[in-house]
């Protein structure tokens, strides 16, 4: 059975199967790229997840595996809505792209934590042994089970460079991080004075084939 350390759920605030399957998908990951656990800014990790689906707790467990944590400014997502991400470290020629595989959720939705999640009954509320049974489903499956991994060969992306660089808004006067700052009225403003919408550098993934 695979080793989930137990601060990961207190980490994550409640017992369910997704973060469980997350901290799977982050160690493979590493596996694969031959890495161990990032302490600084290393990988970088692209979540295909979205908003308002529950395999979201997977972004928690990729998270706790590997270090590339939201803080530290290391995992984006990119709302495709697939339980999927790339996985990208500095110096690998290739990134690596690791979906959880179609029959592995088949496999799991007919489960009871399922039901009562539909009912609206949050995972902190449904019984022990329910999710006790559903974590070990997880825990006792094989990667070959779990994943689908695909090389994306290549693969480029360019962290952007840190910086300590601030000045004052020059309408609300507080402190902005300079690459944020815009142009309005010939003052230099922050975003919300400024009235515009953030854009934020996207990575596109390409298509992936049928394996
Ligand atoms: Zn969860
Ligand atoms: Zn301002």
């Amino acid at each position: 059975m695979f080793d989930l350390p137990d601060w990961t759920f207190e980490f994550h605030g409640h017992h369910c199967p997704f973060m469980p399957i997350g901290f799977r998908m982050g160690t493979l990951a590493m596996e694969n790229l031959g890495v161990g656990r990032s302490l600084n800014h290393e990988m970088h990790v692209f979540s295909e997840m979205g908003i308002g689906h529950p395999q979201g707790c997977m972004q928690d467990g990729i998270m706790s595996a590997t270090g590339a944590t939201f803080g530290k400014g290391m995992i984006e997502k990119l709302n495709y809505g697939k339980v999927a991400a790339a996985f990208w470290y500095p110096g690998k020629p290739d990134a690596i792209r690791i979906s959880l595989k179609n029959e592995f959720q088949d496999k799991l939705s007919p489960h009871e934590f399922f039901r009562y999640r539909r009912q609206g009954v949050e995972p902190s509320e449904v019984p022990d042994e329910v999710k006790r049974d559903i974590i070990d489903i997880v825990l006792n499956a094989s990667d070959e089970e779990l994943f689908n991994i695909t090389i994306l060969q290549g693969f480029e992306y360019s962290p952007v460079k840190g910086s300590f660089s601030k000045a004052k808004c020059e309408s609300c006067g507080e402190y902005v991080f300079e690459r944020y700052l815009r142009v309005k009225d010939e003052k230099r403003v922050c975003i919300p004075c400024s009235g515009r919408t953030v854009e934020e550098q996207v990575v596109h993934l390409p298509n992936v084939s049928m394996p």
